[in-house]
């Protein structure tokens, strides 16, 4: 059997007549910068997001750099974020010429974790204040603690930039009066951050991106500096760039949108026959560490946040020899992601170099993400985890 870690292909299949008539549409509109294709798809994901605005912009990336620039993030600056996420979180804070402060993760659900982000707060607080943004990232589809986030956030007066990129969808809970309200990725904050790179949930057919937000001038900045910082046509008071979504992405994108809380459940739904696979194989906890939806609005509440399972990811002993093993039996994984961001070449700065953050570089050594996405049949779910119970029982 083959279970490749992601095949667009049936998706493709199962809406190739509208998403051809999408790309026609457009082309022979000859409109092809922003328009009104990109104005509907933006107000879609808006709604969808439980935002007032969004802004179409042109990847994930450029939405995370859109946001620092428009809040005018730079040399000088500290942006809080983790170490352990896609590169970009980092890369964007460095391009606008400020410095990510790292903080440490929670070990269970490998997003940043709070008290290290009150710590840091407190501690920048008595030496000058220089943290202009905290950007917490909903890895692999499960949103960050937003609760407390929140209410540090509030309490430092310093705006939270959500990178959503992998969480479009999830959904996190609060507590309001001993009830639970219920809230989505890129609503969380002041800003969330988008991507519709095709391996995310909503994935386009070629690269793009979202801002989501419900502050209308912060909208306003972001959609000059999509174009230029140009207000109007060729007067710059600011300098943007190009970071403008393309209107065929957003035409593709609006059909895909239709499909994408079936698309969750489908996912959810892969991820509960893993557990129960591999709880039937009986390697839970040892060696198999599986992904858990950790938050509840308050101690005691029925359900916790619902995660959209962008990636599965588990952690395991002797990861870089299973990843072979199951190479070698043709099911497809990946490490997310191999070094802790504090780690990388392009920090050299000693304070990076002789940082350590135990539980980002325990993930880093130990996490591997299994094939997840939407059709993937419960037969390859089943075999994936034979194959894991083989390779241990091997052992
Ligand atoms: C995918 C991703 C991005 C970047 O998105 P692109 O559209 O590829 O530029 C940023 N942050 C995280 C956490 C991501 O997973």
């Amino acid at each position: 059997m083959n279970v490749p870690l992601l095949d667009l292909k049936p998706q493709l299949a199962a809406l190739r007549p509208q998403i051809m008539e999408a790309v026609t549409r457009i082309i022979d509109s000859t409109g092809y910068i922003l328009g009104p294709e990109v104005v509907e798809f933006e107000q879609k994901i808006a709604r969808y997001c439980g935002t007032d605005e969004a802004i179409g912009v042109s990847s994930g990336t450029d939405a995370l750099l859109a946001a620092l620039m428009s809040l005018d993030i730079g040399p000088g600056d500290l942006v809080l974020t983790t170490p352990y996420t896609f590169f970009a979180t980092m890369g964007t804070v460095l391009r606008v010429g400020a410095k990510p402060l790292f903080v440490d993760i929670e070990p269970r659900s490998f997003n940043i974790d709070p008290e290290a982000i009150e710590q840091a707060l407190a501690a920048d607080r008595s030496s000058g204040c220089h943290v202009k943004a905290i950007m917490p990232v909903h890895l692999y589809g499960q949103c960050a603690d937003m609760q407390r986030i929140g209410a540090l956030a509030e309490k430092y007066e310093i705006p939270v930039i959500e990178d959503a990129a992998q969480a479009i969808g999830a959904e996190y809970p609060f507590a309001d009066s001993g009830k639970t309200v219920w809230k989505r990725a890129g609503s969380l904050g002041l800003c969330g951050c988008f991507s519709f790179f095709p391996s995310k949930n909503l994935g386009g057919i070629g690269d793009g991106g979202m801002i989501t937000t419900s502050d209308s001038v912060f909208a306003d900045t972001v959609r000059s500096n999509r174009n230029h910082g140009a207000e109007p046509k060729y007067y710059h008071s600011r300098v943007g760039g190009n970071f403008r979504l393309d209107p065929i992405q957003a035409a593709v994108l609006s059909v895909k949108l239709e499909y994408l809380e079936s698309w969750h459940a489908c996912r959810r739904r892969n991820a509960a026959l893993y557990r129960q696979y591999f709880q039937q194989a009986g390697l839970i906890d040892n060696p198999v560490t599986l992904p858990e939806a950790v938050y509840a609005a308050f101690a005691g509440a029925e359900q916790h946040n619902h995660h959209v399972y962008n990636q599965f990811v588990i952690l395991v002993p002797e990861r870089d020899s299973l990843r072979e093993y199951l190479q070698r039996h043709s099911i497809g994984s990946e490490i997310y992601y191999p070094l802790s961001l504090h780690q990388q070449e392009c920090l050299r700065a000693k304070e990076y170099q002789q940082a350590s953050y135990p539980i980002a570089e325990h993930a880093a050594a130990h996490s591997l993400a299994l094939p997840i996405f939407p059709e993937l049949t419960p037969e390859q779910l089943a075999y994936v985890v034979e194959i894991i119970e083989q390779f241990y029982r091997t052992r």
